[in-house]
């Protein structure tokens, strides 16, 4: 049987319509509908600015109850949660990961508060 999953509801995402980083809230009608969510499930996240909608997979979101008590450092063989902040030792800096790039789960995008944002590799 598959586990239940609930992600964070409320993400700061970079909106790839609005091309910077918005308030996103998750569009319920999913789990609403009835149907079972699980990890492998997709969910649709609503821009707060543009109103449109952006997918993304279960695996990428961290579950509400499952929020890491550590930052962890960066690393390209680890995998990473949307709205996670990471450390990065080149950087010398904490970031916050906030998308992946569409159709390429091994790239995520980081935003840091000197360097910007920037594509990092993950499960290397
Ligand atoms: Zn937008």
């Amino acid at each position: 049987m598959p586990t239940l999953f609930t992600p964070v509801e409320n993400l700061n995402l970079y909106c790839r319509f609005c091309k910077k980083i918005t308030a996103m809230q998750l569009d319920r009608s999913i789990a609403e509908a009835g149907k079972t969510v699980d990890k492998k499930s997709t969910f649709e996240f609503c821009c707060s600015k543009c109103l449109k909608t952006v997918c993304f997979n279960g695996n990428d979101l961290m579950a509400v109850d499952d929020i890491p008590e550590d930052t962890r450092e960066y690393s390209p063989k680890e995998h990473f949660f949307l709205g996670e902040e990471i450390f990065h030792k080149k950087f010398k800096e904490k970031g916050v990961v906030v998308g992946n790039e569409s159709g390429n789960s091994n790239r995520i995008l980081v935003q840091f508060e000197k360097a910007g944002v920037v594509k990092l590799i993950q499960d290397l």
